[in-house]
């Protein structure tokens, strides 16, 4: 059995957390430390810790997250302006919770997705 992560356990409603959506294949929530007015992160309810760790078994639940993100986008109001969507990998994406998750962002000008380099 896979142990639990922090997520999981949102998803299970043993950690609190301001749920949005959530079926049987996934849960949103807002980021308990949002980056833009709107920060929502949509996980798969099955733990996949990475994107390395993905699957073509995992190819429907993928495109779900998508789906489910342009209908919350499109609720909070944010999908005319736009937004983003960002999936960290690993230690250089510099991901903190190994569960997956999609980051749902927007509500402001985001800027470029990257700074340049330093000098
Ligand atoms: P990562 O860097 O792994 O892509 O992003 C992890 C995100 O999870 C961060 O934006 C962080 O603010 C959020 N986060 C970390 N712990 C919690 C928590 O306990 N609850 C919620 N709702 N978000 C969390």
């Amino acid at each position: 059995m896979t142990a639990d992560t922090l997520f999981s356990k949102i998803v299970k409603k043993e950690i609190p957390a301001d749920i949005v959506f959530q079926d049987e294949h996934v849960t949103a929530f807002q980021d308990i430390n949002p980056q833009a007015p709107i920060h929502i992160l949509i996980v798969p309810n099955k733990i996949i810790p990475t994107i390395n760790d993905v699957s073509s078994d995992d190819e429907a639940i993928l495109g779900h997250m998508i789906v489910i993100a342009k209908k919350i986008a499109n609720q909070t109001g944010i999908a005319d302006k736009g937004y983003r969507l960002i999936v960290n990998c690993g230690e250089h994406g510099n991901q903190e919770v190994f569960h997956l998750h999609m980051h749902l962002v927007g509500g402001k000008p985001l800027g470029r997705i990257l700074a340049p380099p330093a000098e």
